[in-house]
């Protein structure tokens, strides 16, 4: 059995990663594990701990950078974020394709550490339809959406890095498009 791909998805916050994901995370021949982040961030309504983020303190999170135990993190709009890296490693030796959705800082450590990791950026529309996408979300003041909107600018300026861009019009098309692209990483995976 070959190890898992490891999977990076990025785009600005709003964007509507999690959406897109809904539509091809339960496909099993993609064979996914998704990786739970650390975050210094509060709950939102209906976040669970262990379910969306391990929420930790700033304490807990900087003993765990300390300790090397995280495969990347960064800090964003205040908080820290980051990937344990223990737990990649375990899903990724069972096979399983390894999904980590994360901001651009954190995937440009982990294309350092992991030249062959899967790429994605998921870019809006517009600009515009992004700040209706996180007007709409009515979660967060309006300093946030602010810190949210103009991070999303300096995010995009980095969508070159990734191997692969998908435009998330329609999230039932952006998720086919991932689908293809991890399908085809399985495939030259098996043949290498
Ligand atoms: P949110 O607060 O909206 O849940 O996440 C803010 C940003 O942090 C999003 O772009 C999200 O993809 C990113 N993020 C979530 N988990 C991680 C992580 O473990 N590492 C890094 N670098 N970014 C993360």
């Amino acid at each position: 059995m070959s190890k898992g791909l490891l999977i990076v998805i990025s785009g600005p916050s709003g964007v509507g990663k999690g959406t897109v994901r809904r539509y091809f995370e339960n496909d099993e021949r993609l064979k996914l594990a998704y990786s739970t982040s650390m975050t210094t961030r509060s709950p939102r309504n209906g976040e669970v701990d262990g379910r969306e983020y391990f929420f930790t303190t700033k304490d807990k999170f900087e003993e765990a950078i300390k300790n090397g135990e995280l495969l990347e993190y960064a800090q964003f709009v205040g908080n820290y974020y980051g990937t344990p890296a223990a737990e990649v490693e375990r899903l990724r030796n069972e096979g399983k394709n390894v999904l980590l959705e994360i901001e651009v800082q954190g995937a440009t450590q982990v294309q350092q550490k992991i030249e062959d990791a899967v790429t994605i950026f998921i870019i809006p529309p517009s600009m515009e339809e992004l700040e209706r996408r996180i007007r709409g979300r009515q979660t967060e003041a309006e300093e946030i959406i602010q810190q949210r909107l103009s991070k999303a600018e300096q995010e995009m300026k980095l969508m070159g890095q990734y191997k692969y861009i998908v435009c998330n019009e329609d999230p039932k098309l952006a998720a086919d498009l991932i689908k293809t692209i991890i399908l085809r990483h399985m495939e030259l995976e098996e043949n290498a």
